[in-house]
């Protein structure tokens, strides 16, 4: 670590740091996908116990909430992810993912660690007044782990006055924070349009409906979505990532299959948008004598970050590594993220933490990312310091 930020780590933090660095490359050599953290959540529930957490298992099928209460107060809801992805990791590290197919390319393994840094440290100080729910959470990546642990009750059970989370960003510097109030992330939802046509021979078109000419026009039309039907200062995405349809050059098919990925940053343009995908794809079909079946799938709403918790996470930063750490021309992104789920029931707000160039400078999601084990200490005091400012 950087003289510079290695300052800032508070020396009780410094003293666990090699044994959660060694627990993070534990749990980044054996990586399990959403709904399967098995070993994962063990371990969390373990390790929580052992430190004097009452600890809840089975929230969303395997997450795990540890609670320690400090007297009467407030009480703050902190979330980590605990998933893998299906990829067969090249980072070819000596603690490389021991299972074929599985990795955490995401980070999760980092926040997890995290989380349980600041819980010890959190646990030993007893620096706070109130209640602190520790969130480990289950399928951020495929599954919406957040919502399962909601519908099991979370916040029910364990009533938060807010919640945080905090996901790394490779290319940001290490020792810096993105975060911004408001929309902070896209809402994601996933389409499937059949395009059902009469097949026959390609010589004979004029006996056939035609699904790959339907479709060819579709996707075009589909670009006037964003183009002309969204505010300007608006932001929508409407990317066709898949085209499936036909066998043979000599062949029409009976039908063509599409599959978009749809993003917004509002409520309004993303119905907006699903009316306007809805109309073209059944009036393309209908204008050429096909039909338009349609599977739109709701994903992961937009992500809002709540003002007054947006500030209170900024002035820790501020208070804590001073302005310059955070980043100030932060903007909003369009991947999606399940914490969505968590800040429509409660106010909180959503952060990054800078993963800095190294590794390559992957970004999350390719097989020669990892997690920088320099940030540890400092996502994990960051942790400590917004517990001990939330709940005194
Ligand atoms: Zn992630």
């Amino acid at each position: 670590m950087s003289e510079s930020i290695e300052e800032f780590i508070p020396p009780r933090m410094r003293a666990i740091e090699a044994e959660m660095v060694s627990l993070r490359r534990h749990i980044h050599a054996h990586p399990e996908l959403s709904f399967e953290e098995f070993e994962t959540s063990e371990l969390v529930a373990r390790r929580l116990t052992e430190w004097g957490y009452s600890v809840h298992r089975g929230l969303g099928g395997t997450g795990v909430v540890g609670t320690l209460t400090n007297g009467g107060g407030k009480s703050l809801g902190l979330r980590a992810d605990m998933d893998a992805l299906p990829l067969t990791e090249a980072t070819g590290l000596a603690y490389a993912s021991r299972r074929d197919g599985v990795m955490h390319a995401c980070g999760h393994d980092g926040h997890t660690a995290m989380l349980l840094a600041a819980a010890r440290c959190l646990a030993e100080s007893r620096s706070f007044k109130g209640t602190l729910n520790l969130i480990f959470q289950p399928a951020e990546e495929q599954g919406g782990g957040a919502r399962k642990m909601l519908e099991d009750g979370l916040l029910e059970r364990f009533p938060c006055d807010a919640v945080f989370a905090m996901h790394n960003m490779p290319g940001f510097p290490v020792g810096r924070f993105g975060l911004l109030a408001g929309p902070f992330m896209a809402a994601a939802d996933t389409v499937t349009i059949r395009i059902a046509g009469y097949g026959g021979h390609g010589a004979v078109p004029h006996k056939a409906v035609d699904p790959v000419v339907v479709s060819a026009s579709l996707v075009m039309g589909l670009q006037t979505v964003v183009a002309r039907n969204v505010d300007p200062l608006e932001t929508g995405i409407v990317s066709v990532g898949a085209i499936h349809g036909g066998s043979a050059a000599n062949i029409i098919p009976d039908s063509v299959e599409l599959r978009l990925s749809v993003r917004s940053l509002s409520k309004d343009v993303r119905e907006h948008l699903q009316e306007r995908i809805t109309a073209l794809a059944h009036a393309h079909a209908q204008a050429y004598g096909a039909r338009a079946e349609i599977d739109y799938e709701r994903g992961y709403p937009v992500l809002f970050n709540h003002p007054d918790e947006t500030r209170l996470a900024q002035s820790v930063v501020r208070d804590w590594l001073g302005d310059a750490a955070l980043v100030h021309d932060m903007r909003p992104i369009t991947n999606s993220e399940d914490f969505a789920y968590m800040l429509e029931q409660c106010p909180g707000c959503y952060l990054l933490i800078g993963n800095g160039d190294g590794a390559g400078g992957c970004m999350v999601h390719n097989p020669g990312y990892d997690f920088n084990d320099e940030i540890l200490p400092l996502g994990a005091s960051y942790w400590v310091r917004l517990a001990e400012r939330f709940l005194c």
